[in-house]
């Protein structure tokens, strides 16, 4: 069954006598036990049965059994947000002494969380150069235990070869966690990337496509081997990681309608894309759709059928603009659009804009990026001329061309 109809099409079964299509939403903090022997008997870890509200309702191994279904995987484990999902894989996987490999162009936090807590419990990290997978294996050492994937990268959007890097992690024998929020489930497989070929752990921020609300914040973590599942959730339990059947419900309500808006994000990022692409402001465009973006190549490679067609590249593009104008002038161009709002995030209706100052986002050098200011736009579900009505109002009258 295809991924998109299998999250409408699920063996959920109703109550007796309702066969309503949608899930029932259970919420629980207790779970009576029958009795002492069941209560003893009771294991938290087996989904045979239940145990208490943090260790899932029905409502949650429901969510749990479609985004297994979406990303192709067996098991998983929800929390509190995107980065909670980050941070479930890196305790878990992590000690004293260890080492842990992110992309120098990873979501922000993810780095943080790495010059933070782990750095303060004696774990070291290095960034390595997603591009250019030697880098990646050369760095890759005896301590080294988990390397964290990401595709495309956060902001500059660069695609890297993302079947070559999990090649070099199974060759060394070494964990890799994919953070898989802009792929989505939708894009590409990850645990199915060529024969035989995947990531060890699939994280996803639901907060930002399978939410698509721009209301609810969650985290999912999926994997395909039931011992690195129990790792993952044993560190899940000890940290009291949980979610709300609210916002579980709020999201099995808004992952039927995913595939549709997924590809109505891209096809208007795709759209918007290329009308900056022919303004005489803007020197380079972000967006692995996008010929001659950093990795097209292999974006082309991974997110497009065998057989032809279009693919598929998420909402998500940025600009470089001409490094004539000044980063307030390009904070100005930010505050005079109307419909895109300065706002973090991406997924939801609304479309959004952040202008970003990478010198202190990047430790390595980006020769591929051209010299200017970034600005990345998340484009909601508004009507594309509209959007491209406010882009150029604000193009015009705060970065006229030369
Ligand atoms: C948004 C995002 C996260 C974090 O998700 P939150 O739910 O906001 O914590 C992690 N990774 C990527 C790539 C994201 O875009």
């Amino acid at each position: 069954m295809d991924a998109t109809t299998g999250l409408i099409h699920h063996p959920y079964q109703p109550p007796e006598g309702f066969a309503a299509p949608q899930p029932a939403v259970h919420k629980a903090s207790t779970v009576i036990f029958a009795n002492t022997a069941a209560m003893r008997a009771r294991d938290w870890r087996s989904r045979s049965g239940y145990t208490y509200g943090l260790h899932g309702t029905p409502t949650t191994f429901t969510l749990e059994e479609r985004l297994c279904h979406l990303e192709g995987g067996q098991q998983c484990l929800l929390v509190p947000s995107g980065l909670a999902a980050i941070a479930n894989v890196s305790l878990s996987l992590l000690r004293s002494g260890d080492e842990v490999l992110i992309p120098d162009n990873a979501y922000g936090p993810n780095k943080a969380l790495a010059e933070g807590e782990l750095a303060a419990w004696g774990i070291s990290h290095q960034f390595y150069d997603p591009l250019e997978p030697a880098d990646l294996a050369a760095r890759i050492g005896p301590r080294t235990r988990l390397v964290w994937l990401e595709v495309p990268g956060s902001v500059t959007l660069e695609f890297p070869d993302l079947p070559a890097l999990v090649r070099i992690c199974r060759d060394k024998g070494v964990l890799c966690a994919l953070d898989n929020t802009w792929g989505a489930g939708l894009a590409f497989r990850p645990f199915e990337l060529a024969p035989g070929l995947g990531v060890d752990i699939s994280a996803q921020a639901l907060t930002k496509y399978p939410s698509g609300g721009g209301d609810v914040l969650m985290g999912s973590v999926i994997t395909r081997d039931k011992a690195l599942h129990q790792r993952l959730k044993a560190t899940h339990m000890r940290l009291g990681l949980g979610v709300g059947g609210n916002d579980v419900e709020t999201v099995l309500r808004s992952l039927p309608s995913m595939a549709l808006r997924y590809r109505a994000h891209d096809e208007a990022a795709r759209a918007l894309a290329a009308w900056c692409a022919a303004r005489p402001q803007v020197v380079q465009v972000l967006h692995p759709a996008w010929p001659g973006s950093p990795g097209h190549e292999h974006w082309q490679a991974l997110c497009t059928p065998a057989g032809g067609g279009q693919g598929l590249a998420a909402g998500l593009f940025s600009v470089v603009f001409d490094a004539r104008f000044s980063p307030a002038q390009v904070d100005a161009f930010c505050d005079a659009l109307r419909l895109f709002k300065l706002g973090y995030s991406w997924g939801g209706p609304m479309s959004l804009v952040v202008p970003y100052d990478l010198r202190s986002m990047r430790q390595r050098p980006t020769p591929h990026l051209l010299p200017g200011t970034v600005v990345r736009f998340s484009v909601g579900l508004e009507s594309v001329d509209d959007l491209r009505r406010d882009l150029a109002q604000a193009l015009g009258s705060q970065l006229p061309p030369a």
